[in-house]
């Protein structure tokens, strides 16, 4: 996902339409702040996770691949690594996603592929003249889980901030 998330943010940077999307996303439960102090690079939350969505980094810490799975928040990472870095009181993600000019449904191909993979709902469709309906997120039911980035045949869906949800 790296390589497609830092070419959708330079993009939406510069056509100012889209705010630029995080380049990496850790694991749930994680904060900056506990990486730093306490994860030895140690693997053990990428070995752990049954849907082979973490991998390690730059800097020996880990970080989450959407590209091809989605996170179901089974725990396993957290309960597998041995230092404090996994805190279960937190919000497991701080982010949402966000959709650029590439999805499908704006060049004018009808597509609703993250609508049905969401398990939340967060995901609905604006009805549009002369075009079939947009994806539009509604960033209070996003659980960041990717599982919408792993399904868009467009590539059209990175990690991003509440504040781009709405645009
Ligand atoms: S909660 Fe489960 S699916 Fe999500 S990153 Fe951790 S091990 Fe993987
Ligand atoms: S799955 Fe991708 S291409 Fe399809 S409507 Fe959603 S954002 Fe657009
Ligand atoms: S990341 Fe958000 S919008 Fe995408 S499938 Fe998960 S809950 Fe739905």
């Amino acid at each position: 996902m790296a390589a497609g998330v830092e070419d959708l943010g330079r993009r939406s940077f510069l056509t100012g339409r889209f705010a630029p999307v995080r380049d990496v996303t850790r694991p749930p439960w994680t904060r900056h702040e506990a990486l730093a102090a306490a994860c030895t690079g140690c693997g053990a939350c990428v070995e752990a996770c049954p849907q082979a969505i973490i991998r390690m980094g730059a800097g020996r810490w880990p970080e989450i691949d959407f590209s091809r799975n989605e996170c179901t928040f089974c725990g396993k990472c957290a309960e597998a690594c041995p230092e404090p870095v996994f805190d279960r009181a937190l919000p497991a993600f701080t982010h949402v996603v966000a959709m650029s000019a590439a999805c499908f449904a704006e060049r004018g191909i009808v597509c609703q592929s993250c609508g049905d993979a969401c398990p939340e709902g967060a995901i609905r469709f604006r009805p549009r003249l002369g075009g079939p309906a947009l994806p539009s997120l509604d960033a209070d039911r996003c659980t960041g889980c990717g599982a919408c980035i792993a399904t868009c045949p467009a590539e059209a869906i990175a990690v991003g901030t509440p504040e781009t949800a709405h645009v």
